[in-house]
Formats: structure tokens, C-alpha cells, sequence
């Protein structure tokens, strides 16, 4: 009993909670295996990636103030996979004495577009000149503003609630709900900074990501580490995403996406205070991947090396258009013989068209190696019903 009690103190398991079972709570599961930690996880499908892998499941909605104040009670800490959770309930559970990851004040924050793009001006960060549009009609006035991108304020992910207004014509095809019309950037280049800050606010930078977008799913289609910046556009990179995560105020996780445009400037889109799909390659490809970081940071573990073991491309495998229903993975046994390959396969049991369904890693030195392995995973496996 004594020496029960004695290892207790040494190295006490604490118990945290995950809001939401998708693959990153999965990816977050597998990197808890390594360290003292009982986890939970909380989500309304019970068949969900992240179902299996943790000690505790629970089904519930994780936007449901009782369900979260509940889950939350018997736990120690609480982080999230995803920003549309019931906050309120964080809140109060964050009074109680919990530890949320983030906080609750930076999850309403960023929840939130208005809120996300007025965070930015009250910090002098930079991010492209905005309006705020409460309804259709108000967005109608601002013919003027155009070029611009019109952003739902809440509910928008993946591109679904954002839309690209150029001519007056267009105005009609905005959100008739509270958005914000955002200048329109002429983007050079599209990067990801991912940030760890921990609870005494030590920060640690991973090196950022370039991001190419399939212009028609309006998805990631590969994604290339480090992303080749000028020096000077990095430092830029650096410091203005250093920025936006220690104003927050919060230990975690950030990833701040940013634009680079054709004169160099650095103008932040958005950030997510989570861990992100823009960090999946740090698994295979750094020392220390996000996963692994976001729990030092919760346990009070000295933060991980954020270095690159060797450069990296990153696949999402994504259902193809045209298929629905339960998923079949053609090309999987010879993407698995490409000697420098990873993969990643969520458990998703149902594809549908732009679903995110795995990702492939690719390391190598040479960067023509790590294009034309990506187009032969691109070329070869596809996701299908
Ligand atoms: P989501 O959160 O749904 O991914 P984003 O705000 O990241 O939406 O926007 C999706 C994409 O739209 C961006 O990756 C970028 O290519 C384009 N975009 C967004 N804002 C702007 C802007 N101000 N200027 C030009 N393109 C933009």
C-alpha cells in the first residue's frame, strides 16, 4: 500500500479527455500510449477513429453543456479535435480548478471569424482588411470592397463557408448570416506555422509547411516540409505566428496558416489551437511530432525537438468523387512498397466524396524524390465504396 502510494506520488497517472473521436483524437491516442496517462475521449459516434484506442469512451455530444460539464468533472485536464465543443461548459469546469488545452477564452476566440479577425487587429497582427456582414443585405453594400472572400463567422471548415467574391453579380452568392468580407489577398504562396507553448510559456517552432490546395475540392493536395521561404520571409512567418499564440495567453498547440503574397508580404488567415492536419508529417518526419508535443504540454513535460529528421511530403488520402458508402482502398499494397512511405488509415468506415480518409508521409532528402513518390501515392491509391 505504502509503495503504491509512494509511485503515485513519483509519477501520478493523470486522466485527460479528448472532445471529438476523429483522426486526430486517434493520431493523439496513439502518442499517449508512450506516456503515464489514462484518456477519455467523448464524441457521439461510437464507432468513430478515435473509439478504439483510448481507455475510456464515452457517447455524447460534445456541443451539449451537460454532457461536457459531466465528462469533464472526473478529469484532470481536457483538450479538443475540434473548436465547435460547448465552451460554456470548458468555462466552468476551467473555474473548478480542470486544466483545458487551450483555454476557453482562445476556443471563443477563434470558434468565432468576427472574433478570430478582431483578435488579429487588437495585437497588430497582420491579416488582410476586413467588414463585417450581419446578412445578405449588408453584404450587398459592399460593392466597393471587391475583390474580397466572404467567411461565414461559425460552422465553416474546409472550405464550406468560404466563398470568393469578385464582381457585384457574385454578392448574391454570399452568406445571408453574420461573415466577415476579407480583402482579397494575391497569394504567392500558402504556409502553415505550427507553435508549442507551454504552461510557464516556453515556445517552440516547428519549421513551416508549404500547403498546395486541389483547386476544385478546395482541399489539401500535398503539402511540403520545410516550405522553401527566403530567410527574411521567414523570420516574418516566425514572428508574426509567435505572435498570435502568446497573446492568446494559453498553453497548447497552434497552427497559425498564413499567405504569403507577391510582394513578400506575411498576412495570417487563420489558426486552429489544436493539433492540425498541417502537422501530421512531424510523426514520422521530426523528432518529437505534434502529437507527442501536445502531451508533454498537458503533463508538464519539457517541451519535445521540434528539428526535421529529414525533409517531407505530406498526402491526405481523400474519398473520391463519385463514391459513397462503405470504403475500399484500391493501390494500398503498392503504396505500401515505397520503401520512404507512411501510411495512415483513419478507420473510417463510410467515404464519401472529400472525405479525409488517411494521409501519406513521404521523407527523403531530395526534394524531386518526395514530388514524385507523392504523384505515384496520388496516382495509385484510391479511396472508393
Ligand atoms: P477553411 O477554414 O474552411 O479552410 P480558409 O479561411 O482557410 O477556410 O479559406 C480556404 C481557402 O480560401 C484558403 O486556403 C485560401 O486559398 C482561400 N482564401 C481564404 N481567404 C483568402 C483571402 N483573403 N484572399 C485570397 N484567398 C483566400
Amino acid at each position: 500500500m505504502y509503495r503504491h502510494l509512494w509511485a503515485d506520488y513519483l509519477c501520478p497517472v493523470q486522466k485527460i479527455g479528448i472532445l471529438g473521436g476523429g483522426q486526430l483524437g486517434r493520431m493523439l491516442l496513439q502518442a499517449a500510449a508512450n506516456y503515464p496517462v489514462e484518456t477519455y475521449v467523448l464524441e457521439n459516434d461510437a464507432d468513430c477513429p478515435a473509439a478504439h484506442l483510448c481507455h475510456h469512451f464515452s457517447k455524447g455530444d460534445i456541443k451539449d453543456f451537460n454532457t461536457v460539464y459531466h465528462f469533464g468533472q472526473s478529469l484532470d485536464a481536457i483538450t479538443i479535435e475540434i473548436e465547435n465543443v460547448n465552451i460554456d461548459a470548458l468555462e466552468m469546469l476551467e473555474k473548478e480548478g480542470k486544466k483545458i488545452f487551450p483555454r476557453p477564452s482562445v476556443l471563443k476566440t477563434i470558434k468565432n471569424k468576427i472574433l478570430q479577425k478582431e483578435y488579429y487587429q487588437r495585437f497588430q497582427i497582420p491579416s488582410s482588411a476586413f467588414v463585417v456582414t450581419h446578412n445578405l443585405h449588408e453584404l450587398k453594400q459592399q460593392e466597393n470592397f471587391l475583390p474580397a472572400v466572404h467567411k461565414i463567422a461559425e460552422g465553416g471548415y474546409d472550405g464550406k463557408g468560404v466563398q470568393v467574391l469578385k464582381t457585384a453579380e457574385e454578392l448574391t452568392n454570399g452568406f445571408d448570416a453574420p461573415s466577415i468580407l476579407e480583402k482579397m489577398v494575391d497569394i504567392k504562396k500558402e504556409v502553415a506555422q505550427m507553435i508549442a507553448v507551454d504552461a510557464n510559456g516556453n515556445t517552440a517552432l516547428y519549421p513551416p509547411v508549404e500547403m498546395i490546395f486541389d483547386p476544385v475540392l478546395n482541399l489539401l493536395d500535398y503539402q511540403l516540409c520545410p516550405a522553401a521561404l527566403e530567410t527574411k520571409v521567414l523570420w516574418k512567418v516566425e514572428a508574426i505566428a509567435l505572435a498570435v499564440a502568446r497573446n492568446f495567453n494559453s498553453p497548447g498547440l497552434f497552427a497559425v496558416e498564413l499567405f504569403i503574397d507577391r510582394n513578400d508580404n506575411v498576412w495570417v488567415n487563420e489558426t486552429a489551437p489544436r493539433v492540425h492536419n498541417s502537422g501530421h508529417h512531424t510523426i514520422e518526419a521530426h523528432y518529437c511530432s505534434q502529437f507527442d508535443m501536445l502531451w508533454r504540454i498537458m503533463l508538464g513535460y519539457p517541451l519535445g525537438n521540434t528539428k526535421a529528421i529529414l525533409p517531407s511530403v505530406m498526402v491526405n488520402i481523400i474519398g473520391a468523387e463519385g463514391f459513397q458508402g462503405h470504403v475500399v482502398y484500391e493501390g494500398l499494397e503498392e503504396v505500401l512498397q515505397i520503401e520512404n512511405a507512411f501510411v495512415h488509415i483513419y478507420g473510417k468506415k463510410e467515404t464519401k466524396p472529400g472525405r479525409k480518409m488517411g494521409h501519406v508521409t513521404i521523407i527523403s532528402a531530395e526534394k524531386q524524390e518526395l514530388i514524385h513518390q507523392s504523384n505515384k501515392v496520388k496516382r495509385l491509391l484510391k479511396v472508393r465504396s
